[in-house]
């Protein structure tokens, strides 16, 4: 058994895939000035199992494309949107984030969630300004320090699992340098990471056992996860994700 197929059946079952809300999701739409309007094209990069897509969808009858680079969590996607009633608002394109099929300009909105840590926040930036119109909104999610100074554990875990993780004020600077105009940034409350994330994935977590039937490989990731989870609740005051809004300047 890979380490993919492993991520992949704990992960699949969740509502989301990393920190975040429908709320949450809601309150970027807003920053972000979207109403619903005809044919407003938006894509949903590293959509997991579409969290996001299928709020957009709902309330803002757009079309989207839904992207991941994983089929399985796309069929499920398609399984959701299909229940929601919004399936003809969505496609979904299996596709790495990092060598996109789009034309200049194809989109209104370019929604990542969660997921351009990926290729990095600055490549993700400056690799994905094409695909937006001039006056185009970037609405993205990425892990973000709270405050200047924090305890050592926790700058330790996450500058070697992210080197990227950064403040803010530099995550904005960043979008300010690569063509873009801020309109809004807020941090994720605990709630998006404790009720919408990792008591899910923790209640998830026998079930993984008893499906890879108990084995080192599965115990392994699970003790990972909690140790993870363990960090999160000792320093949830100096961690979270922001969630950062820009608009494409004219060019
Ligand atoms: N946006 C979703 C999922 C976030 S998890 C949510 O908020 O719930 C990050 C997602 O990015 C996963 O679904 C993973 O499969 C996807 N991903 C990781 N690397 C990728 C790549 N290179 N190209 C496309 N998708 C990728």
């Amino acid at each position: 058994m890979d380490d993919l197929q492993l991520l992949i059946d704990l992960h699949i079952g969740g509502e989301r895939q990393g920190p975040g809300s429908n709320a949450m999701t809601r309150r970027a739409m807003e920053l972000a000035g979207l109403t619903p309007q005809t044919n407003l094209r938006i894509a949903d990069i590293g959509c997991g199992t579409g969290a996001a897509s299928l709020i957009l969808a709902q309330d803002l009858k757009a079309d989207i494309v839904a992207i991941d680079f994983l089929p399985d969590f796309l069929a499920e996607l398609e399984a959701r949107a299909e229940s929601a009633g919004v399936s003809r608002h969505i496609k979904t394109l299996a596709a790495s984030m990092d060598d996109l099929p789009f034309e200049d300009g194809a989109f209104d909105v370019i929604w990542s969630e969660g997921a351009i840590y990926n290729i990095g926040f600055e490549t993700g930036l400056r690799n994905w300004h094409r695909y937006l119109k001039p006056g185009g909104v970037l609405a993205v999610s990425e892990l973000t320090w709270l405050t200047r100074d924090r305890p050592e554990e926790l700058t330790e875990h996450w500058t070697r699992a992210y080197s990227e993780v950064g403040l803010a004020s530099e995550k904005i600077a960043q979008i300010e340098a690569s063509g873009y105009e801020v309109m809004g940034y807020f941090p994720l409350p605990k709630d998006c990471w404790l009720d919408h994330y990792y008591r899910p994935l923790q209640q998830r977590c026998p079930e993984l056992l008893r499906q890879h039937g108990e084995s080192e490989e599965a115990r392994a990731l699970i003790d990972a996860e909690q140790a993870e989870i363990a960090l999160y609740e000792r320093n949830a005051d100096y961690v979270s994700y922001g969630f950062y809004i820009g608009r494409k300047l004219p060019v």
